[in-house]
């Protein structure tokens, strides 16, 4: 597995396995990596001949400064992880080498980003905007794989590709959970045990919400009757909880068989925010 860890390495690394008509697949990452990401890898291996695998805490996307210097970080155990999976190279950039001068240019996705996350952090999806684009530009994959996990990022990813014409196909990958449903993420590592406990709220919380929907109940009801549910776990505070159309993220009265609908929720436990996301089909 070969490390990458400068934008013309990797340029060298991809553009004679472009002109050789190689298929590359792309999986952005911060790293301290778990099954969640390893899925989306084993996906791009599925459909690509070359799979190149990012490691980078982008510091852009942070709206909490704390939140970036504490997120984990465990370079050498991805490193194993990746080369177990037969990732084909890593691309593990500095800041300063990605981000020689804070960027001028700036992302405003509209609706995307006035709703849920981007109501809760301001200039996250600017952060996300740069740094997938700047990445796609250096890696130029032909398919780029982004968990259903992070289901805003991704209505932000394609309407990104979209808007400015890039050259790729965006492949959306399933959550993948812990055996008892807390969707993985590399902030769980931070969760202490009573933490890690109360955390199951958040699947708790969206499974109810989706069971009652399939019954024909109005969200106006459940999602009140969801709330109370998250205020009897004295370590939760509820940042959002909403059922929305998957794609254009407004918000939904009920079912509807002909649309594509999911429960998003995010949720402080203790001091780590943690978000989900169930769909809901009848
Ligand atoms: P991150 O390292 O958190 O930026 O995540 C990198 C990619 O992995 C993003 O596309 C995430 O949506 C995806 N991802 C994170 N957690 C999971 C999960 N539990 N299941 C599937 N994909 C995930």
């Amino acid at each position: 597995m070969k490390i990458l860890s400068t934008i013309s390495e990797v340029r060298t690394y991809v553009n004679p396995l472009r002109a050789d008509n190689q298929r590359i697949g792309f999986v952005p990452t911060m790293g301290a990596l778990h099954q969640g990401h390893l899925s989306l890898v084993a996906s791009a291996r599925q459909s690509c001949s070359v799979v190149i695998v990012s490691i980078f805490i982008n510091p852009l996307q942070f709206n909490n400064f704390s939140d970036f210097t504490a997120y984990p970080q465990m370079i050498e155990k991805d490193l194993e992880l990746l080369g177990n999976a037969s990732v084909d190279a890593v691309f593990f950039p500095t800041a300063d080498e990605l981000y020689p001068s804070t960027p001028a240019l700036s992302f405003n996705f509209g609706i995307l980003e006035h709703s849920l996350e981007g109501t809760f952090r301001p200039g996250h999806f600017n952060g996300v905007g740069i740094v997938v684009s700047k990445l796609l530009n250096i890696v130029k994959p032909h398919i780029a794989f982004f968990g259903q996990k992070d289901l805003q990022q991704v209505c932000v990813v394609k309407a990104l590709v979209r808007d400015l014409s890039f050259d790729v196909s965006i492949e959306v990958v399933d959550t993948i959970r812990e055996q008892d449903g807390l969707a993985m993420s590399s902030r769980n590592l931070r969760l202490n045990a009573t933490e890690r406990k109360a955390s199951l709220v958040l699947f708790q919380t969206l499974n109810f919400c989706k069971d009652e929907l399939i019954k024909g109940e109005f969200w106006f009801n459940i999602r009140e009757k969801a709330i109370t549910m998250i205020q009897q776990e004295p370590l939760a505070r509820l940042e959002y909880l909403e059922f929305i159309d998957s794609s254009s993220l407004e918000n939904q009265e009920c079912i509807d068989s002909t649309k594509h609908q999911s429960v998003v929720i995010a949720c402080f436990i203790g001091e780590i925010r943690l978000i989900d996301n169930l769909v809901v089909k009848v």
